[in-house]
């Protein structure tokens, strides 16, 4: 049987890495670009997963399912293709500030453990005696969540590309898929290197589902939100070198990425004017700001890079959007993942694969 994934984002990757492993299955991959170029080649690579506050539903199960599959995927990944893929595994501290809801986290931390998840609840001796750096007037304590996790999202994807093409998947990059041939869209795409035919197609074009959904006369509207996002070079480890959690106030996360180098972001910018978004600069400096306000020592660092991304967000219903694009059987959703990509991209694959597992059995 023949699949054919559209877009080489963490997502599509993950697809194909997912699908690799099920008997009798062909599977091609197609972007116009590169492996990892758009949303995902900006992503800080934040897994908030037992910190989040969702807890029941779909929403909590996609988290737990890829918070289980990274454990396993990460070292399945690093020896099957012999690449590295950071991964900090030293969890998530989460601020608190002046006026949050302490009882809040501590019911989180409850359900959590009835769920089978550790979170801790700092106050702000234990915080500065653990996490020294951190200094700010208005904290009063911390959320450590040990589980969660933060890696490298293109260094994950390219480690998925390699092991999915190990296992048999064709990559072909730097070709488009246009849209369907006719209207009565069967079972054929039309693509910048001709037609091509498949059993199942999967969307996983993040920002490009938009169009290429329209052109089937089922028009998914996903629209961009910017983020943009620096990276600092401190030139030595802040606070203790033994323990470099992610560290996240505010909606501001500083991410620890080796030899006292962090990566800070993201803005979260909505389109003002249709789809355009013009960077905002000054938002870009009150990130900077918001994260020396919380650790004072990041005043010294340099900035040696900025970066931005759209991040794919679906329009007037929640992400992200998987399942049947309607009015056609065989056309499988996999993309608007907005801000969590990076952490839903297994449970994303592995509820493709049961779809296609189901319907094909
Ligand atoms: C600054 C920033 C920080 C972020 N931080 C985090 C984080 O900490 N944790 C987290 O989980 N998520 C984070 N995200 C969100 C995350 O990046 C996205 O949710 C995720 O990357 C979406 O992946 P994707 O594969 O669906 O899309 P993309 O990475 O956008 O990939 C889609 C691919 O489809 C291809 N494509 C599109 N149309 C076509 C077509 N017609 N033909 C062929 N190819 C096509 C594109 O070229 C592209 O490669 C962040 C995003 C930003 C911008």
């Amino acid at each position: 049987m023949n699949v054919v994934i559209i877009g080489c984002g963490v997502v599509g990757a993950a697809i194909a890495y997912e699908l690799s492993q099920v008997k009798g299955l062909n599977i091609t991959v197609f972007d116009q670009q590169p492996p990892a170029k758009a949303s995902t080649g900006a992503a800080l690579g934040v897994l908030m997963g037992v910190i989040s506050h969702k807890i029941k539903g779909k929403a909590w199960q996609m988290r737990q399912t890829s918070i289980q599959r990274y454990e396993t995927l990460i070292p399945e990944l690093e020896a099957l293709t012999g690449r590295q893929i950071p991964f900090n595994r030293q969890g998530i501290l989460s601020l608190c500030l002046e006026g949050e809801d302490l009882a809040g986290w501590e019911k989180l931390r409850e359900t959590r453990h009835s769920q089978g998840y550790q979170l801790e609840i700092w106050d702000n001796a234990k915080l500065k005696h653990i996490c020294p750096q951190v200094n700010h007037g208005k904290i009063i304590g911390a959320v450590y969540s040990p589980q969660d996790r933060q890696l490298d999202p293109t260094a994950l994807t390219l480690a998925l590309v390699a092991a999915a093409q190990h296992n048999g998947v064709t990559f072909k990059f730097g070709v488009s898929v246009l849209g369907s041939l006719t209207p009565e869209f069967s079972s054929q795409l039309e693509t910048t290197e001709g037609k091509i035919t498949a059993d199942w197609f999967v969307i996983a074009a993040g920002l490009g589902s938009t169009p290429l959904t329209a052109k089937l006369n089922q028009m998914v509207d996903i629209r961009p939100v910017l983020g943009q996002a620096l990276h600092l070079s401190l030139g030595h480890p802040l606070g203790n070198s033994d323990f470099q959690p992610a560290i996240t106030g505010n909606d501001v996360h500083i991410v620890p990425v080796g030899n006292g180098d962090y990566w800070v972001g993201a803005t979260v910018e909505f389109p003002t004017n249709g789809d355009e978004i013009p960077a905002d600069v000054e938002l870009l400096v009150s990130v900077k700001q918001q994260a020396i306000a919380f650790c004072p020592e990041l005043a010294q660092a340099t900035i040696t890079r900025t970066w931005s991304g759209l991040r794919p967000r679906p329009e007037g219903r929640p992400a992200p959007v998987i399942g049947k694009l309607p009015g056609f059987n065989h056309v499988l959703l996999a993309t608007g993942h907005y801000r969590n990509g990076v952490l839903l991209a297994p449970a994303t694959a592995w509820a493709i694969r049961e779809m296609i597992i189901s319907e094909s059995g």
